[in-house]
């Protein structure tokens, strides 16, 4: 078998693809507004950025409230950095289910008007960045299926490895695809389970997938939510009390949701545990075991808000950490420590505090970059870096500097940042990153580029340094993580982008594909 990798970080579709997709995706559910997106700021079409790795979706979902919509609204909102490019959301009033979703952000498509159309008191949702399937509207989640087991609305954060086995056997049985996304497959096993309660199915249907999936799932009167067994993704259970009612519960990726919502934190749903809300209250079994937690540590590193807790532990803290760490192992004497925002902020707050150096934010994002832009006639050198990011040119001036950053991936745009601090007239520049050299893909729901594109996978950390044209390099070692996320609850992690040792047997590489690749 041909070994295909990742091929790099997928485009959006362009507002031709867009419309052509969402005429065909109305014969099963509705569809809200297609924006046409020239250009994206985070390494789409044409950019000249080196984006960084990006997470595939977020999910939430809500059961028993009178405005289930505009809650699921909400908690979308708060995980909008999970994914950008498509959402959706699902209600179900008891009767029926309504599905919702579109492509942008989750703003520009639930409009008063548009989240009005969705009744009922519960909802699921999901905002998405593709890695499997086409990037097209056609994919976007959650995926609605009137199955053999009633409706079912799914909705799903990760990526199955061993899908192209489990959809062949699944086409031998006869069933019929509509999308390419792990989401139906899952549906679809359900479907063809031989098991008598749905509960059961969906039981049996999980034990047969391997990968990372964090899943909510809703029929006419239940929400299921459930983790993969080694844990990989995060998902959170919350409760809002209802005075003289049953409490609303809900799910999301990550706990910085339940703020918005107002909700109460209640847990983390555990590896391999399928959860089970209806009017009769919270019910859990472990359908999967046996297997080592490895939960993924970039999630602490870059993914997850700091003000999240996840895997029973807050992000900042590991954060946090993991600067001080970083402090501790590769110091050099310096000015100023100055982070790449807005992810390398609190790391650099953590080495400015263990180095006794002052912190300073000598590189400001302008946060009003629309994720579109028009590109100028004329390509200025550097231009999207120089779009996002301007150097305080007072506080670099003469000063020897710690640029404080979360990851290297092409280590163009580390290049371009250490070329502007410099530009600004700093004296020396010292590039620190909070964890290892990344070194493998990704096949676990992060969009990563092929080994030959990922830049610590083809040079040493000297020729990086060179290629970077920094005075000085160095990454957090692979131990200064792991104690950096280590607390009493021994939490495992999947490490394999740094170390390339992958916690699942194997990966059904071919069916990995980027969405560009299926566009
Ligand atoms: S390979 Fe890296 S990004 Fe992917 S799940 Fe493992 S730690 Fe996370």
């Amino acid at each position: 078998m041909t070994r295909r990798l990742y091929q790099g970080v997928a485009g959006v579709a362009d507002a031709s693809e867009s419309l052509r997709t969402s005429r065909n995706c109305r014969s099963f559910d509705s569809v809200a507004g297609a924006p046409s997106l020239r250009m994206t700021m985070d390494g789409g079409v044409g950019n000249d950025c080196d984006p960084k790795l990006r997470e595939e979706c977020g999910v939430v979902a809500i059961h028993n409230h009178p405005h289930a919509a505009r809650e699921a609204y909400l908690g979308l909102y708060a995980l909008q950095h999970r994914g950008q490019e498509s959402a959706g959301i699902a209600t179900a009033d008891g009767q029926h289910l309504a599905n919702i979703k579109g492509m942008g952000l989750v703003s520009e498509i639930f409009t008063d008007d548009v989240l009005a159309k969705l009744p009922g008191r519960m909802a699921i949702g999901h905002t998405r960045y593709s890695t499997t399937g086409d990037s097209a509207l056609l994919n976007a989640q959650p995926i609605r299926v009137d199955s053999t087991k009633g409706l079912i609305a799914i909705a799903h954060n990760g990526n199955l490895v061993n899908l192209g086995s489990a959809r062949a056997r699944l086409e031998r049985d006869g069933a019929y695809f509509q999308t390419t996304s792990d989401s139906e497959i899952i549906v679809q096993l359900i479907a063809h389970s031989p098991a008598g309660s749905l509960v059961d199915a969906i039981a049996d249907s999980l034990s047969q997938i391997e990968g990372a999936f964090s899943i909510v799932m809703m029929t006419r009167d239940r929400i299921f939510a459930a983790r993969d067994p080694h844990g990989f993704r995060p998902l959170s259970m919350g409760r809002m009390k209802n005075s003289g009612g049953p409490d609303t519960v809900v799910f999301a990726s990550e706990s910085c949701a339940f703020d918005l919502l107002r909700a109460e934190f209640v847990r983390d749903i555990l590896p391999g545990e399928l959860v089970m809300v209806s009017e009769d209250g919270v019910t859990s079994r472990q359908y999967g075991s046996g297997v080592l937690q490895s939960s993924c540590i970039f999630e602490h590193v870059y993914f997850a808000r700091p003000d999240s807790r996840i895997f029973g532990r807050w992000v900042q803290e590991s954060r946090d950490q993991m600067g001080r760490q970083l402090a501790r192992e590769s110091g050099v004497p310096a000015d100023v420590v100055v982070p790449v925002p807005d992810s390398g902020v609190t790391a650099a707050l953590g080495y400015a505090e263990e180095a006794g150096i002052p912190f300073r934010f000598g590189l400001i994002r302008n946060h009003y970059v629309g994720r579109t832009f028009i590109e100028p006639e004329q390509r200025v050198r550097d231009f999207g870096v120089r779009l996002k990011l301007n150097p305080v040119h007072n506080l670099l001036a003469g000063k020897r500097v710690i640029l404080i950053d979360d990851s290297i991936i092409r280590g163009t745009t580390s290049r371009k940042i250490v070329r502007m601090v410099r530009g600004a007239g700093a004296r020396e520049v010292h590039l620190r990153i909070s964890c290892p050299p990344t070194i493998s893909p990704c096949f676990y729901g992060v969009d990563t580029p092929s080994k030959q594109e990922l830049i610590a996978a083809n040079h040493s950390v000297e020729g990086i340094r060179q290629f970077i044209e920094a005075d000085s390099l160095a990454y957090l070692s692979l131990d200064g993580l792991l104690q950096s996320v280590r607390d009493e609850r021994n939490v495992g992690y999947c490490t394999a982008c740094y170390t390339g040792n992958y916690p699942t047997q194997w990966v059904d590489v071919e069916d990995i594909l980027p969405a560009a690749v299926a566009l």
